[in-house]
């Protein structure tokens, strides 16, 4: 007996649920990048907005603070221009995955990370 019809159509039903799949995930990831982008420009703005008022209300210069950032930059033992704060990945408890231990959604579904440290 000659089964490629068969073959060719299970073949054709597993590549359009691949498909479809695939644009699911490239979805979620879209979110999550456009999630984190919000994030990112978030801090951005209460991280200028902070130092704006440390410098006028004198609290530093900004070679002081540039000093005390190389040293918290090299606190993590990476001279990057990071901070990564060594620790277990945090479980979503939505969807199961592992996101950072400093998340505060998960980068997959948004859940809110329950527990979380300041920073
Ligand atoms: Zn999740």
């Amino acid at each position: 007996m000659h089964y490629g019809f068969v073959s060719r159509y299970h073949n054709s039903t597993y590549n359009a649920q691949q498909q479809t799949e695939a644009q699911s995930d490239a979805r979620h990831a879209l979110g999550a990048v456009d999630r984190l982008e919000d994030l990112m420009t978030r801090h951005a703005l209460v991280l200028k907005t902070l130092l704006t008022f440390c410098e006028q209300k004198g609290l530093f210069k900004e070679p002081e603070f540039l000093k005390l950032m190389e040293e918290i930059d090299l606190s993590d033992g990476v001279a990057d221009g990071r901070y990564k704060p060594q620790g277990q990945p945090r479980e979503c408890v939505a969807c199961g995955r592992k996101n950072r231990r400093t998340a505060m959604r998960c980068m997959y579904c948004g859940e809110d990370i329950k527990e979380r440290d300041v920073m």
